[in-house]
């Protein structure tokens, strides 16, 4: 049975030629092609993860829940400095896992460090290469350190902090950007190089002018996350006199070219504006909620018609990579306010997975139709019973998490059978994510100590950002109740 956003809930055959469907429908004669056996069985377009960073892949379980900006001392800060050879195991680990729970493309907003550039971003190349993941590599890279991207002066009196990065010349960060995308475009038909810089705030209007003509001469796409917290209205308020929004338009970062991760503090006007540029909004709820930065207003951007994908973020923000389970969380956490009339479900949440992340990633991917990528995901059926389509869907969204994937088909090489990897040994990969997991537990306490030196002054910064109200709210109110004093354990 196929299961197609747009197409009919029945079974049919899919001839692929090459990387691409060709035909689909019923009792189609094979060729000589080799026949892939999907009889009782449920075929879904792969599920396409919007927004990730691959290096933190097996950053899992050490990450308190805490406010992004504070968060970022945890993990990019704190967090161990990956060696290639690391870089390759950790985007291996995220693709395997994203794999076997049914998802077959991703947008990896990866953090390349400047000082290794060449060796760092081929690893991480060959990693999807190897597993046969659909990838678009967004090279992350800023040119300001954090603390200047923080609204400090919010905080009167407050000491000068030392910078955590060393500078980098505008100019030549650029280029080491255009310098991957050269070297990796057309290489592989699947891997996508583009540029990925960190967020506006954090790198200078220089970097990004040039980062916008990069992506212009070579008509590629730029991916960015913008307007995550609350904190950031008021760093890029400040920062630029008016909108970031309004500022990436001065720039020309606004356009169907730019996908942007989380805008959770977006106004009305400012959504509309992204819209009608044709930009497309990764929505990342998991992350969103563990990291206390909010909620942006699904349902009504939904109706809108403002394209959007959906994203699991890093694992130091979700703890995994299971499209699954954004799936759900997505569904679940837009009953928490709006008419309930409006709640959007699962199936529109799935339509949005697949069409808003193929929009992000701009490829013909997410939908089962002669001219789409042969990207495919073979469910069993032991799990979910056969019934019409809207109930299938949310079969899927809201039971399922990987479990009854078997085989996955990208660019019709078959690259998931059985539940395993045809690609690559999954023991080894265990093995080299155990030694790396290992490693990183070992530097839990240096971790705490680079927190412990941020997290007076940021979280002073915090204090005075709650108390300042804005025009938007993305946060939940929950009063009446009596705050006893109890110990946290
Ligand atoms: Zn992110």
């Amino acid at each position: 049975m196929l299961l197609d956003p747009d197409a009919p809930f029945e079974a049919a055959d899919i001839r692929i030629s090459g990387d691409t469907i060709v035909e689909v429908g019923p009792n189609l004669r094979a060729q000589d092609e080799e026949v892939l056996d999907a009889t009782e069985k449920l075929v879904m377009p792969g599920l396409i993860n919007a927004h990730t960073h691959s290096g933190q892949s097996l950053d899992r379980g050490l990450v308190p829940s805490l406010p992004l900006d504070l968060w970022l001392m945890w993990v990019v800060y704190g967090g161990v400095k990956q060696t290639p050879d690391e870089a390759y195991t950790t985007a291996a680990a995220g693709a395997l896992e994203m794999l076997h729970t049914g998802c077959t493309a991703v947008l990896d907003q990866a953090w390349i460090p400047t000082a290794d550039f060449e060796a760092h971003s081929d690893a991480i190349m060959s990693a999807y290469a190897d597993l046969g993941l659909r990838a678009t590599v967004a090279a992350m890279v800023q040119d300001r350190d954090v603390y200047e991207s923080f609204p400090l002066d919010l905080v009167p009196d407050h000491p000068v902090p030392a910078p955590l990065s060393r500078p980098e010349d505008p100019e030549r960060l650029a280029e080491q950007v255009a310098t991957f995308i050269d070297r990796w475009t057309g290489k592989r038909e699947q891997l996508i190089p583009i540029p990925g810089p960190s967020a506006p705030q954090r790198c200078s209007d220089e970097f990004l002018a040039r980062i916008a003509e990069v992506a212009a001469a070579r008509g590629i796409k730029v991916h960015t996350h913008l307007l995550e917290t609350k904190s950031q209205v008021f760093a890029t308020r400040h920062r630029y006199g008016k909108s970031v929004v309004e500022h990436l338009a001065d720039l020309r970062l606004l356009g169907p070219q730019m996908s942007f991760a989380h805008c959770v503090w977006l106004d009305g006007s400012e959504y509309k504006t992204l819209r009608d540029a044709g930009s497309v909004l990764v929505h990342n709820p998991i992350s969103n909620v563990r990291c206390g930065s909010g909620l942006l207003p699904l349902g009504p951007l939904l109706r809108m018609g403002m394209p959007v994908a959906l994203g699991a973020d890093g694992a130091a923000s979700n703890d995994n990579q299971n499209m699954f389970e954004v799936l759900k969380f997505a569904t679940l956490i837009h009953t928490l306010y709006g008419d309930f009339r409006q709640w959007p479900p699962a199936t529109q949440v799935w339509r949005a997975c697949l069409r808003g992340g193929a929009a992000a990633i701009g490829q013909a991917i997410g939908a089962i139709a002669p001219g789409a990528k042969g990207d495919l995901v073979v469910l069993g059926l032991d799990r979910h019973a056969l019934r019409p389509k809207e109930q299938m869907v949310t079969s899927l969204v809201m039971a399922e998490h990987g479990e009854s994937v078997e085989t996955v088909v990208v660019g019709g090489t078959v690259v998931l059978k059985d539940g395993r990897s045809t690609r690559v040994s999954e023991s080894d990969l265990i093995r080299r994510s155990r030694a790396f997991m290992t490693r990183a537990n070992d530097e839990f306490d240096r971790r705490k100590h680079i927190y412990g030196s941020a997290e007076a002054l940021i979280s002073a910064m915090l204090d005075e950002v709650t108390a300042r109200d804005l025009p938007v709210h993305r946060l939940a109110a929950v009063d009446g109740f009596e705050d006893f004093e109890a110990p946290i354990v």
